[in-house]
């Protein structure tokens, strides 16, 4: 049979971008190896709480109305109890989205009086509205009489010794962002989640440890909660969900600190015994069944795009042969320009809506404005491909997601092609 086109034609790309395809894939075949992995370490993870929990067809059925008695669910709960290492769990599809869950934990624990401790600089742009440290949005902690502070991160680093003198009696819970986030950073490893949760420990050993997980899961062998976190938290349309969640949130942890965050979610004394599933529990459970591999391709696709950017002269981060502990690969542009063309060409390389225009709008929840490219089937679900870019200088695109990395690779080089049309980039 005669192959009709090659996928140079399909994607009219011009023939040094192949020569560079080709050269880039090949400096990052140890990676992948690395990848495979942990990937196939974190599938027999899940398989196994699977096996465990006896997951069968009857958890798919799903409840309506008050939701009592969802056996899915309860499973569902037990199984990512499981393989992040919790005592407990909440996985629920009525969290909006992972600020949803983040929240949740931070009203369920904190009470008139607290103080939280950021430990990794400023938190994510919209848990600073939460935290009433921007903004004045209605029912934010602020205005419930908890306090907030900070310790700065010293060059991208934890600072130690800043930990050691904030954490003093009215500490309550010490909080730290695995991920990036909007930053120039790198992820949080498990090793320094760990040395952060026994430096603070060392000195109050009844001080709560959360982390924000979202973009972390299945980087590593080990989850936060393996390591001494108290509570963790993240978003179903990000790693976790696989790409088959359509929507939701999660919380592992201590059991007495989860049944908190149930009660700030639903109503005290309600807590984790309702909640209907309408049916959702399968994709919930095969998207975390699918995770590890997504994941991996994921991460595959990050390490491609560090590569060719780099060899066409960007700073990325991390570097294509650097550890990683989050999905979200970083790239510098010189331009406003810049940025927002490779944003369109991430758009344009998607399988979802390729033929519109993202512009940058001022997003709910962020302090400036934002350009986003989601050609995703689940809205702003960015374990798919997606690349987003606060408009600020410097120009910071953080790339992530792509259910297979294949798909990143074809949308990378259609926004190389792009890129090189409109004289962003010279090869
Ligand atoms: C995505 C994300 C969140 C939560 O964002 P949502 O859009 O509300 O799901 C919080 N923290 C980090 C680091 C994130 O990446």
């Amino acid at each position: 049979m005669e192959v009709s086109a090659t996928i140079e034609e399909m994607l009219k790309l011009d023939k040094e971008l192949v020569h560079l395809d080709r050269l880039t894939v090949k400096d990052i075949k140890e990676q992948f190896e690395r990848i495979d992995h942990i990937r196939l370490f974190n599938q027999a993870k899940v398989l196994k709480a699977m096996q465990e929990e006896r997951v069968s067809d009857s958890h798919f059925a799903g409840t309506t109305g008050y939701g009592y008695g969802d056996a899915g669910r309860e499973a569902i709960d037990r199984i990512y109890a499981r393989v992040f290492g919790g005592e407990d769990a909440l996985v629920r599809m009525q969290f909006v989205s992972g600020t949803h869950a983040l929240t949740a934990c931070l009203k369920g624990i904190l009470r008139p009086g607290d103080m939280v401790l950021s430990v990794t600089g400023k938190p994510y742009d919209t848990l600073e509205e939460v935290l009433g440290i921007r903004g004045s949005a209605p029912g934010n902690l602020r205005e419930f009489g908890i306090g907030y502070r900070q310790v700065d991160l010293l060059n991208g680093r934890v600072n130690y010794d800043g930990i050691k003198t904030e954490i003093t009696q009215d500490i309550r819970l010490v909080f730290m962002q695995r991920s990036t986030g909007y930053d120039w950073r790198p992820a949080l490893s498990l090793d320094e989640i760990e040395n952060i949760i026994k430096t603070v420990k060392g000195i109050r050993k009844d001080v709560i440890c959360m982390v924000d997980n979202c973009y972390g899961e299945f980087l590593e062998k080990l989850e936060p909660p393996q390591v001494g976190a108290d509570i963790i938290a993240g978003s179903l349309i990000k790693n976790p969900g696989g790409g088959l969640a359509p929507t939701g949130g999660y919380i592992v942890g201590k059991k007495e600190l989860v049944e908190k965050a149930a009660a700030a979610l639903t109503a005290p004394g309600l807590g984790k015994k309702c909640g209907a599933t309408l049916g959702i529990n399968r994709s919930f459970l095969q998207g975390f069944f699918l995770a590890p591999h997504v994941v991996s391709e994921a991460l595959k696709g990050a390490v491609y795009a560090s590569r060719i950017f780099e060899i066409l002269g960007f700073r990325v981060s991390p570097r294509y042969n650097q550890d990683r502990s989050d999905i979200i690969q970083s790239i510098e542009f010189q331009t406003e320009e810049q940025l927002i063309s490779f944003c369109r060409g991430i758009q344009k390389g998607a399988p979802v809506d390729s033929f519109v225009t993202p512009y940058p709008w001022d997003m709910p929840g962020y302090g400036h404005q934002v350009i986003m490219a989601a050609g995703a089937f689940i809205q702003g679900s960015s374990i798919e491909l997606s690349a987003d870019a606060p408009l600020r200088k410097p120009y910071y695109g953080y790339l992530q997601g792509g259910l297979t990395w294949d798909n990143t690779r074809l949308g990378v080089l259609a926004t190389l092609q792009g890129m090189r049309e409109e004289g962003h980039i010279h090869i």
